[in-house]
């Protein structure tokens, strides 16, 4: 993907993300000053938290993959927000039942198949309930798995790795 390509869908998201947020907007602004400066700590969605089915990313575009984690749970499970944020999407999409959270440091989280408790504009903290489990996903039986996906700048990532910064994530440009 082209670098500017990807900074130019990173800048979007972002002032999309900072609309009402004078601080956020102010480092968008500043020239020099990596936009994703913030600072989002997470918690896994479901506990205990075990992987049924880890990330798996194509190896093309549109080849197949994994572009989340399954985690294991009991059907009627409650899902939490994995961190601060706000929902950009509650509703169905093919039938299932899928919330979007999107964070202040670029990235955002999804979870499916539940039925949602939150709206569309709602601000969630991290362990706040934003649905339960409900639904059928992929290898798993009905209501055993929660799908958990993550995007960081509109690229998916393992979700797994946002539980275990090293340090401070930061922004690093991209290179070509
Ligand atoms: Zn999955």
């Amino acid at each position: 993907m082209g670098s500017r390509r990807a900074w130019l869908a990173a800048a979007t998201a972002l002032c999309v993300a900072a609309a009402g947020d004078m601080a956020l907007a102010a480092s968008v602004l500043s020239p020099g000053v990596p936009a994703a400066a913030a600072v989002v700590s997470y918690s896994a969605p479901v506990h205990p938290t075990h992987v049924a089915h880890p990330f798996d990313p194509p190896s093309t575009p549109y080849g197949p993959g994994h572009l989340g984690v399954d985690l294991a749970v009991l059907p009627g499970a409650s899902v939490a927000a994995a961190a601060d944020g706000v929902v950009a999407f509650a509703g169905a999409v093919a039938g299932r039942g899928l919330v979007v959270v999107t964070h202040a440091d670029g990235v955002s989280t999804e979870y499916e198949p539940i039925t949602p408790s939150v709206r569309a504009g709602d601000r969630v903290r991290r362990g706040e309930v934003i649905g339960t489990v409900l639904g059928s996903h992929r290898r798993c039986r009905p209501g055993r798995c929660l799908h958990w996906g993550a995007k960081r700048n509109g690229d998916y990532i393992d979700p797994m790795s946002l539980l275990h910064p090293l340090g401070p994530v930061r922004l690093l440009p991209w290179t070509t």
